[in-house]
């Protein structure tokens, strides 16, 4: 699933393909996608006549933002946007088209179909659903130390299942949080309540430092990621944990290990991340 490095790396690739675009037309082809409003012909409506002025990112939410609309749309395991000459042929994946009068159109493809999108009067999508639920911003001045101690210190929730809640902090994912977690030498299964303030401030630091280095490299390909123009990501070579199970630590060539931790696949090393004392 595309976690923030990788939201973050499409939304900079659209950016520059769809800004003063106009719709003159939408083909939904999977109308289930669309999560509001109810009525995909609405949604339709609403829709044709506008621009695109913007795009942002809130967690691992894409917003578009369109002269009175903003769309909100979470790719989940496998969406893709992309931008396509109207005369090509849309694959069978193809849910929702929208048709450019420049003769472009942008294309999202989800091949599980688990993607959603909502739409909203601009300035409604952050009181609403998805939105509104959504914790902390990690590139943000309000996520500091002092707050990521008192998030953590209200749950006594495994350390990786609450760094993984959204309505706490945004944008991680299993990939992020094991590797995240292996920076700041901390085990999965450590109550979040139980971090000492050097562990959290550790623990803050590497969060920002993995996150940052995986938007500066357009994020990990591991399965079907790729950005708005089609590119695989690079930061999948630079991983320390996931997904690295039976290979040696690139600190202290120990074996990494997989395990599950809160029905999550878990990848740490035995040596640098003690597992708590029970
Ligand atoms: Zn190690």
């Amino acid at each position: 699933m595309p976690e923030l490095p990788e939201v973050e790396t499409v939304k900079r690739t659209l950016k520059k393909l769809i800004l003063n675009e106009k719709i003159k037309d939408i083909q939904v082809t999977w109308p289930k996608m669309i999560k509001f409003p109810d009525d995909v012909d609405e949604f339709k409506s609403l829709l044709i006549g506008q621009s695109f002025y913007d795009i942002q990112r809130r967690g691992k939410f894409l917003l578009f933002l369109l002269d009175e609309h903003t769309l909100v749309s979470h790719l989940r395991m496998e969406g893709r946007y992309g931008i396509f000459a109207q005369e090509d042929k849309p694959d069978k994946h193809t849910h929702v088209r929208f048709l450019f009068e420049s003769g472009k159109e942008l294309r999202y493809r989800d091949v599980r179909k688990f993607g959603t999108m909502h739409l909203f009067h601009k300035g409604q999508e952050e009181l609403n659903l998805p939105l509104s639920q959504l914790g902390i911003e990690p590139f943000s001045e309000q996520f500091t130390v002092e707050k990521l101690n008192e998030l953590l210190s209200k749950t006594n929730r495994k350390i990786k299942t609450a760094l993984l809640d959204q309505t706490k902090i945004v944008g991680l994912g299993n990939i992020y949080v094991d590797e995240a977690l292996f920076r700041a030498k901390l085990h999965p299964e450590t109550r979040a309540n139980q971090l000492t303030l050097d562990e959290v401030t550790r623990l803050h630091e590497s969060i920002k430092k993995t996150l940052m280095e995986a938007v500066n490299m357009g994020g990990s390909s591991i399965k079907t990621y790729v950005n708005g123009q089609g590119e695989m990501g690079m930061f999948q070579q630079t991983l320390f944990v996931y997904g690295r199970q039976g290979k040696a630590c690139k600190h202290c060539g120990e074996e990494l290990v997989r395990s599950v931790v809160g029905g999550r696949g878990t990848h740490t090393c035995p040596k640098c991340q003690h597992p708590p004392v029970t």
